[in-house]
């Protein structure tokens, strides 16, 4: 049978509502999904992610083949797979012979350059239509972000806000406030009962992916812990209902908290579903400022909510890809050093370091204050190379992609884009961990301790970077006390900072 149109779908837009899907006609149009190897081994991703990828995209195909598409597939395990999704592209669409090829712009730079790459190799014409997902678009970031001298995520999400009437009252901010931030930053009372998330049991289906996965990816890392994550839009529907009913309305009180082995907490657990498709933005936020409306959250949780997703997460696609392909290569502090085995292993005797490492590869998830302000902080601290970072950011999560991914590590914990996203490194002593998690409690070093062998590595670490990145750093603002602290002190003190900065450097892999 003739196809006109070839809808190709790559494996994290799995939306029905897709704009690619729009005017689709069963009888005359067919839709193509491509799994290869090359998707999955750019970096070694986390084995629970790729099973993850493939287990939702294979439902999705089987729920649009049940409601009348004609789905074209290429598995993994296809004796004829070429497992690069380029050639496979190249070769289903030479087989199906369309008249027209169409897509939804690629959320990453390589696939879209890989579709861009399409209009060269075979002879039919390609049409790229808008990611409708988003509030925003690639075109209308670029222009905010032009008209701007000093780019800042607050006044991009207050436009987000005001343009799409979200938590408005008029042309105002519902509770008189554009942000509740700074009522978000309480640490976690012992006694707090954090409610249970459901978890599926994973069906035959998806345990043989899981199998084929460990047995094709044997060195990739990953977990025993069994499979629990949704693979289809209804299961993914039922967390977000769930979020809404039992989580939402401590969101923001306990956003920054971290607890020995609870890497959720009351954080949503929705960005592998709102990344791969089977959740979308808009429903999360309308679903969040209902819950305000009836009363079921404060103010400061849904706001905080809502902030992330219409916020920080178009904000950073934003800048993705406005400075791409060029915003990889940043490195605005020159730093070198290989990452830390101990990302790949979490044996260590830094407790946070473990915990938040160990949490990650357990749940191919860690939750944003655990990335940020442990696994984040310290790669920074121990001057790592901004390349290794990225690649293990972009391995080891399961909503993992580089449009996120990648402004996250390099604008947000790294700063090496020299401030473009964010106006100050996130870097920390131990006092800030201590303060917002009960890692410390059960550590081998002592956080309170500023030097010597027992001394938190945090602290010392600490303040060598704000020394060795003086000539960079000291003009900033938002640096003016801890520069003023660092002033006062003594040149033993100084020295000290210095010597057990270097013994730690020299030594990371005994730590
Ligand atoms: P919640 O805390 O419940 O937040 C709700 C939603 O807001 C998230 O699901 C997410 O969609 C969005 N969000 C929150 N913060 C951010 C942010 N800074 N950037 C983009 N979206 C945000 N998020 C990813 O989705 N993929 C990544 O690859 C990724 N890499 C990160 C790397 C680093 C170094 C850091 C510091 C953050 C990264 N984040 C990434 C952002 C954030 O940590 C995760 O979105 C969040 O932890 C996901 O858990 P959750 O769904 O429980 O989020
Ligand atoms: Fe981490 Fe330092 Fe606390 Fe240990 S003492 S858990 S290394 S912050």
């Amino acid at each position: 049978m003739n196809t006109r149109h070839l809808v190709i779908l790559f494996l994290d837009q799995l939306s029905e509502t897709l704009s690619a899907l729009s005017g689709f006609d069963s009888s005359r149009d067919t839709v193509l999904m491509i799994e290869a190897d090359d998707l999955f081994c750019n970096v070694p991703h986390h084995r629970l992610k790729i099973a993850f990828q493939i287990a939702a995209a294979r439902q999705f195909a089987a729920s649009l083949a049940e409601s009348g598409y004609r789905v074209r597939y290429s598995r993994l395990e296809d004796a004829d797979n070429t497992q690069i999704w380029q050639h496979e592209a190249v070769r289903l669409c030479n087989d199906i012979t369309p008249e027209k090829i169409i897509v939804t712009e690629p959320s990453e730079w390589r696939s879209h350059q890989a579709v861009l790459s399409l209009r060269e190799l075979c002879s039919f014409p390609v049409e790229m239509r808008q990611d409708t997902r988003f509030f925003s678009t690639k075109e209308g970031f670029s222009s905010f972000a032009s008209s701007r001298k000093v780019l800042k995520m607050e006044h991009f999400y207050q436009r987000q806000r005001k343009e799409h009437g979200v938590l408005m009252d008029g042309n105002k901010p519902i509770g008189g406030k554009w942000n509740y931030d700074s009522d978000n930053r309480r640490s976690l009372p012992a006694d707090t009962i954090i409610p249970p998330t459901t978890r599926f049991k994973a069906d035959r289906t998806t345990q043989s992916i899981v199998r084929l996965v460990n047995q094709r990816y044997p060195d990739h890392p990953g977990s025993d812990f069994p499979f629990y994550f949704a693979v289809t839009r209804k299961d993914a529907l039922t967390l977000l209902e769930e979020f809404i009913q039992t989580r939402l309305a401590c969101f923001g009180d306990y956003q920054d908290a971290m607890a020995f082995d609870q890497p959720w907490l009351f954080h949503s657990h929705l960005s592998f579903y709102l990344n791969n498709g089977l959740l979308l933005p808009k429903e999360a936020v309308s679903m969040a400022e209902q819950a305000y409306d009836q009363s079921m959250a404060p103010l400061n949780a849904v706001e905080g909510f809502i902030r992330q997703i219409m916020g920080w997460r178009e904000y950073v696609r934003g800048i993705y890809w406005h400075k791409m392909p060029s915003y990889r290569e940043e490195n605005y502090f020159n730093m070198n050093r290989s990452l830390p085995a101990l990302y790949w292993h979490g044996n260590t005797k830094m407790a946070c370091m473990a915990q938040c490492v160990g949490d990650t590869l357990q749940h191919a998830y860690a939750h944003h204050i655990q990335r940020l302000m442990v696994l984040g902080n310290f790669a920074l601290l121990t001057e790592c190379d901004p390349a290794a970072v990225q690649d293990w950011y972009l391995a080891v999560y399961a909503d993992a992609y580089e449009w996120v991914e990648l402004p996250n590590v390099v604008g947000m914990i790294l700063h090496a884009d020299g401030g473009y996203l964010a106006s100050k490194p996130y870097v920390s002593s131990g006092n800030y961990i201590n303060k917002m998690s009960n890692y410390c409690g059960c550590c081998h070093y002592q956080v309170k301790e500023k030097s010597g062998d027992k001394a938190c590595p945090f602290n010392y670490l600490y303040w060598h970077f704000l020394l060795t990145q003086k000539d960079r750093l000291s003009s900033n603002p938002r640096l003016v006390f801890p520069y003023r602290t660092l002033a006062k002190m003594s040149k033993e003190k100084l020295d000290q900072i210095k010597k057990d900065s270097e013994t730690f450097l020299e030594n990371i892999d005994d730590a």
